[in-house]
């Protein structure tokens, strides 16, 4: 079953290997976050790093700028957070944004906000953002960081009931 999100490319760099998202441009140029997808036979060897061998879609991270490929994974996020390694040293340590707003004024602040607190030039160079997301709402998302790049997805479990009356009991302490 082709995913969704791909486009099967005949010039990538394996065949039938598709690139989920972006395409990667031309050659050349700065780092920048890639992953390809495709569909794994049954009884195609499965490296340490594929989590779950019997599931039929693989990922890798490719770099379009230097051809830089990561390792073989069978959770997109992963092999996103890979290209994200590779291309975006660091951003793992960068600010946590609010969740994006869908359109409109509260995006343009949403994205002034993002560009204020990264580093200059960050997002011009395709530079991922780091969301906050409702549970289940955990996979990154190609095109959603200011420049186009991903939005790197961290979710926020909402305060189960036992630990809020812990909380608001800690007060009266
Ligand atoms: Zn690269």
């Amino acid at each position: 079953m082709p995913h969704e999100m791909s486009t099967r490319v005949t010039n990538g760099p394996t065949p039938g290997i598709a690139i989920t998202h972006p395409l990667p441009g031309e050659p050349g140029g700065h780092c920048r976050t890639t992953v390809c997808s495709w569909t794994a036979e049954p009884g195609d060897p499965a490296p340490p790093t594929v989590k779950q061998p019997e599931y039929h879609l693989r990922y890798r991270s490719l770099c379009g700028g230097c051809g830089h490929t990561g390792p073989d994974r069978s959770e997109e996020n992963a092999a996103v957070e890979d290209g994200c390694d590779h291309a975006f040293p660091g951003w793992r340590e960068l600010p946590v944004m609010a969740e994006r707003p869908y359109a409109g004024a509260a995006l343009e602040r949403w994205e002034a906000e993002a560009r204020a607190v990264y580093p200059a030039g960050w997002f011009d160079r395709g530079g991922p953002v780091r969301a906050t997301r409702r549970p289940m709402g955990g996979r990154h998302v190609p095109g959603y960081a200011p420049g186009g790049g991903y939005s790197m997805g961290v979710v926020r479990e909402r305060p189960s009931k036992e630990s809020a009356r812990r909380i608001q009991g800690s007060l009266f302490d």
